[in-house]
């Protein structure tokens, strides 16, 4: 079983769904640095207000205070069984401290699973995407519902829209993620531990196809 893994992929290509539905098959360790910011602004504490500034707008938080996070999180005790690492890292110096982090907790990155999706599809996700104010968990308004409208399946928590989920803040995320993550594939190809996934196919096709991979 690999069980160190780097979810990658575009903002919109899935990678917070495929994590929850991941969770529920495997006993890892969810490290979401987007989950993390946002529930430090929600907290309204100093890192919630930090990157309440740079996420509003589309832009990366910046790397000292993102790598600092999750060296945090990853030295703990519990990432010893294993953990997916979800939206880290986006850029060249954090995948570069990673590895170091890594060696320095014998925790070493087993797989990267790198999502591709096609921008179109990516513009359509992400601007009908709903959220759980609650619990985090994923809509959509055309291919996601909630079995009633506007409320959580999983927890009865309301649901709405991220403020970065705008056209706008959409166009300064999808550039970021070519200058600054695209880079990552090469990155990792070169050390072998790439993998490509197609996720425009359907998400219970695409899990099975991730499943089964892991459990090689
Ligand atoms: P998405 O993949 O849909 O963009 P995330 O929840 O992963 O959503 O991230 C939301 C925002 O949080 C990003 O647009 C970025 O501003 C910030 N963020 C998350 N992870 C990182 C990271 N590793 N480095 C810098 N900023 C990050
Ligand atoms: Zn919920």
């Amino acid at each position: 079983m690999i069980k160190n893994i780097i979810l990658m992929g575009p903002p919109g290509a899935g990678k917070g769904t495929l994590a929850k539905m991941l969770l529920k098959e495997y006993d890892l360790v969810h490290i979401s640095t987007g989950d993390m910011f946002r529930e430090a602004m929600k907290a309204k504490t100093e890192l919630g207000i930090l990157a309440d500034s740079y996420i509003s707008k589309g832009h990366l938080v910046p790397d000292e205070v993102t790598i600092a996070l999750v060296k945090e999180r990853l030295s703990r005790e519990d990432t010893l069984k294993g953990f997916l690492l979800d939206g880290f890292p986006r850029t060249l110096p954090q995948a570069e401290a990673l590895e170091k982090i890594a060696i320095e907790i014998s925790r070493p990155i087993e797989a990267v699973i790198n999502l591709e999706c096609d921008q179109k599809e990516l513009i359509r996700r992400i601007s009908g995407r709903r959220v759980c104010k609650v619990c985090g968990a994923p809509y959509h308004i055309d291919t996601l519902k909630p079995k009633v409208d506007g409320i959580c399946d999983t927890c009865g928590g309301p649901l709405y829209q991220r403020n970065d989920d705008n056209e706008e803040s959409l166009k300064v995320r999808l550039q970021h993620y070519v200058v600054d993550t695209k880079p990552l594939i090469d990155y990792y190809e070169d050390r072998n531990l790439l993998v490509n996934f197609n996720s425009l196919v359907a998400l219970d096709v695409l899990f099975d196809e991730i499943s089964s991979f892991l459990k090689k």
